[in-house]
Parts: structure tokens; C-alpha cells; sequence
């Protein structure tokens, strides 16, 4: 057997990012393996607050519209993300959610195919992205067209409007060849939209080299906005001048402050804005991005692979019991490992109450996300150890560890 725990120990010893933890308010007694769902707190976050509300906010009043600069922050929090996805600075734009982003350019890529009206997309991809899709279907707009990923080339005929695709998949962490199937879409006359929620910070994406029309992403996962930061929004920048959104607020208006009474769109990116950004939560975002900006996408992904790469060696040495259904290759999945295990919401309650954090995807998933900011190894072998533990002692048949609660 391995001695996984001294394997640790060195691989941390050698990690060139092993003092960005600091940079984050974490109990050094919690194997945080939740980044994917719920990026960890920046320490500097609180202070940025702090003075946003009581300097910018309780001081500053509406003067800091210009003053603090609040009226540039989804732009300059966009350019800051852009080197991270691919994009160029004018590209990518922090606003709303996810949910709502993609609401926005899955309406601007019909209205760009007129005559098509179907949005491909696959079956599992992550609810809101289908449910997004179905409220343009009630309204009479799309249809929408499902393929498993195998299938995706074959069901891309001259109906599809749209191939609206997660890079990452949330349960299993399958990487889409990007470049592939932008490729493939484009050659069948349909634009792409990129889901890059468990990509941004964690992954190589780059939309540019792509050839990618529109993209979306998360804030709050490896970014590490906080709960329910602003997401973003990319369109590339040929498309910016056709490009129409449907939520036609003043924010997006080529000029908010003239209040005239017809809606003329802003000619760039911010036409994608709708209405006042969230200025408290946008700051809190910016400290997250400068974080990731810092350290760089490279180091990140060299880092995200070696942590999964030992989690996944040692599990299947530890605990071989339970199948892995990421890809073995670390090229081909995300920052992530899952596991099935028929009572996997139970080992996630028993492995909680040992503050190792990961966690439960219905049905039957044990995921396991390494934000690697700040995931050090001696996480991943501790999420190992407790796992064979609470498997050989029995511990999660213990009932408190199947009530479910209201997040999952
Ligand atoms: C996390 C996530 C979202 C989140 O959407 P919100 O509207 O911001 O809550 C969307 N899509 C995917 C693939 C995600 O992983």
C-alpha cells in the first residue's frame, strides 16, 4: 500500500500555490472539496465590503455612480475575466445570473436565425440551461431538440437555430470538445452557446481559438464571488452590432441618461446589461476575480489535474468499491471527481460531520470539486481516509444522515 498521507505531505511541501490558502478565510481544520458549487471566502472581501457600504455607499452616496467607479464594474469586471475564457476585454460583461444570461443570448441567436427555431442541446445538461430553454419554447420561440453527446454532430440539420452545450458537465465533469463542435454547428449554419459555470477558473477555455459565438458563466463557483454573485456574459465581438437581447432595460441603452423614451441598444458589450448592477455584490465579485486573475488559468489547471490525479489514485487504491464516473484522463474532465454510491447523500452527511466538505448530486453522486486556489492534497487524502472509514465503521446508516434538507 501506498503511504498516500506522506504523498500528501511532500506534494503540498512542493506546491508553488500552496500560499494562495491564505489568501482565503478557511478553517485549516476543513477539507473544503465544495468550490465547484460554492467558491471559498476571500479574506480580503470583507474589508472591500466593509468600505464599499460604509465609504462608497454611506459617504460617497449617489456621487459614487462616478466617483467610485460603480458605473464601470460589470465592464471592468468582464475585462477581467476575459483572459481567463479566451475573450477579449470587450467581450465579456458581469451581469445577472446564469439563468438569466442565457435567457438573453438563447433569444438573440434565434432572432439570428430566422427560419430556425430549434435549440440543441443534450439530455443531463444542468437544469437551468433546459429550463431556460422551455420558457422560450412556451412562448412560441424555439423548439427544443435533445441529443446524447455522441449524437450531438448528427442532430445538428439546418432547424437548429442554436447548440447550447455545458463545457463541463456539473455531475460527471466530461469536457466537450469546444473547438469540435463549434466547428460542426457552424459548418450546419447554427451559432454555439458555451456553459461555462464549472469551467471559468479551473479549466483551458479559449473562445477566441474556438471560434465561439456566445458563452455564459458562474461567479460564484470558481471565481469565488459569493452566493449568488453576478454571472457573466460573453458574445463575440462580431456579433455585437446584430445582436439584440430581449431584456431591453436602461441599463443596456446606448445612452441610460439622456431618458429618452425609445430603447436604442448600446452599440458593445454593456447592451447585454438590463438593469442596476448589484454594486455590493459586483465588489465582492471583483476581489474573487482578481484573485484568479492573479494566479493565472495555467497554474490553476496544472494544479486542478495533479490534485484529482492523486484523489482519483487513491481512491481506487483506498476505496476501489466505488466506481468513478469522470473521465480517467485529466485532460477530459473538469476540476472534479464523482463517485456512485447507491447511499452517497448519506457518506456526504457522515463526511460533513467530519468537516470534509464535498458533495451529493441525485441521484446517487459523491462529487468531489478542487478549487485549486486553495485545495491542498492533504484535502484530498482526508476526504479518502473518512471515506474508508464511514464505509468500514457503518457510520452513515446513522438516520440523522438521510433527512435531506432543502439543498442538496
Ligand atoms: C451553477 C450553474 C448555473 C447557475 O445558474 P444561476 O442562474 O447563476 O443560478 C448554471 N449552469 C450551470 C452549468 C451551472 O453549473
Amino acid at each position: 500500500m501506498t503511504d498516500w498521507a506522506a504523498e500528501a505531505a511532500r506534494l503540498d511541501a512542493a506546491d508553488s500555490l500552496a500560499k494562495w490558502r491564505n489568501e482565503f478565510l478557511l478553517d485549516e481544520s476543513v477539507a473544503y472539496l465544495d468550490g465547484n458549487s460554492l467558491g471559498a471566502l476571500p479574506r480580503a472581501t470583507s474589508a472591500r465590503i466593509e468600505d464599499v457600504i460604509r465609504r462608497e455607499w454611506g459617504e460617497g452616496l449617489v456621487t459614487s455612480w462616478n466617483a467610485a467607479g460603480w458605473i464601470d464594474l460589470p465592464g471592468r469586471i468582464g475585462a477581467k475575466i476575459a483572459p481567463l475564457i479566451g475573450a477579449r476585454p470587450e467581450e465579456v460583461i458581469a451581469c445577472d445570473s446564469v439563468s438569466v444570461n442565457l435567457f438573453k443570448l438563447i433569444s438573440a441567436a434565434l432572432a439570428m436565425r430566422p427560419g430556425r427555431k430549434v435549440v440543441l442541446s443534450e439530455p443531463g445538461n444542468f437544469p437551468t440551461d433546459l429550463y431556460m430553454i422551455d420558457g422560450l419554447v412556451q412562448q412560441g420561440l424555439a423548439e427544443q431538440r435533445l441529443a446524447d453527446r455522441a449524437e450531438i454532430e448528427d442532430a445538428l440539420d439546418d432547424d437548429v437555430a442554436l447548440l447550447l452545450l455545458t463545457h463541463v458537465h456539473y455531475k460527471t465533469g466530461e469536457v466537450f470538445d469546444m473547438q469540435r463542435l463549434t466547428e460542426a454547428a457552424h459548418e450546419a449554419g447554427a451559432l454555439v452557446l458555451w456553459d461555462l459555470s464549472h469551467s471559468t477558473g479551473a479549466v483551458h477555455v479559449d473562445l477566441e481559438e474556438a471560434g465561439a459565438d456566445f458563452a455564459v458563466g458562474c461567479g460564484y463557483k470558481y471565481l469565488n464571488g459569493g452566493p449568488g454573485a453576478p454571472a457573466f456574459a460573453y458574445a463575440a465581438f462580431r456579433h455585437q452590432e446584430v445582436l439584440q437581447q430581449p431584456l431591453s432595460g436602461w441599463m443596456g441603452h446606448k445612452s441610460p441618461f439622456t431618458f429618452v423614451d425609445h430603447y436604442e441598444p448600446a452599440p458593445g458589450i454593456e447592451k447585454m446589461l438590463a438593469g442596476t448592477p448589484p454594486i455590493v455584490s459586483m465588489s465582492a465579485l471583483e476581489v474573487g476575480v482578481d484573485l484568479i486573475a492573479a494566479i493565472g488559468v495555467d497554474a490553476l489547471v496544472t494544479k486542478s489535474r495533479a490534485l484529482s490525479e492523486f484523489t482519483r489514485a487513491a481512491m481506487a487504491e483506498v476505496v476501489p468499491e466505488l466506481p468513478c464516473v469522470s473521465p480517467e484522463d485529466p485532460a477530459a474532465r473538469g476540476s472534479q471527481l464523482s463517485y456512485r454510491h447507491d447511499h452517497a447523500y448519506e457518506l456526504c452527511q457522515a463526511l460533513i460531520a467530519r468537516k470534509v466538505i464535498g458533495d451529493f448530486r441525485a441521484p446517487d453522486l459523491l462529487r468531489l470539486g478542487f478549487a485549486p486556489a486553495y485545495v491542498r492534497f492533504a484535502d484530498c487524502w482526508r476526504v479518502v481516509s473518512e471515506l474508508r472509514d464511514i464505509l468500514d465503521s457503518g457510520e452513515w446508516r446513522r438516520p440523522e444522515y438521510a433527512a435531506r434538507a432543502a439543498v442538496t
